[in-house]
């Protein structure tokens, strides 16, 4: 067995997993080769670090303290909505209800100005009645 198929079964033969003929294999290898000796090692200490790392416990109440945060955070969004967004929505209906006055006052008032001309265009008729005119063009 050579050093490259060795190191390939290393965690094999860490786990247990290789058949008895190739874990003594392995082991008479390891035994001989410095080399496979310190990989052997290092693969040893990366397990532990990983094995320390599986075992550190979650932080009690991490969970329900990230919760109550995410709450905090929707009532601040509401608190927001009702003590910013509302008023700006409020006066934002106010002003397009004055504008919108406005303009339908604006509306009436040119109507009422057209009916104006029609009614002073009534009063100056005069001049459409010839013979009224003529009679009284004739007395002067
Ligand atoms: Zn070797």
């Amino acid at each position: 067995m050579n050093c490259n198929e060795v190191k390939n079964k290393m965690i094999f033969f860490l786990e247990g997993s290789l058949s008895d003929s190739d874990w003594q294999l392995t082991n008479k290898h390891i035994l001989e080769c410095n080399d496979c000796k310190l990989y052997l090692l290092r693969i040893e200490n990366m397990l532990e670090i990983i094995n320390k790392q599986k075992n550190i416990e979650p932080k009690p109440f991490l969970y329900t303290r990230l919760l109550a945060r995410i709450e905090n955070k929707e009532k601040n969004k509401a608190i927001f909505y009702r003590k910013v967004l509302q008023p700006i929505i409020i006066s934002a209906i106010v002003l397009f209800a004055i504008f919108g006055g406005f303009t339908i006052g604006k509306s009436y008032t040119s109507t009422s100005s057209s009916t104006q001309i029609s009614e002073t265009y009534y009063w100056n008729d005069f001049s459409q009645e010839p013979i009224e005119k003529a009679i009284l063009t004739d007395n002067q």
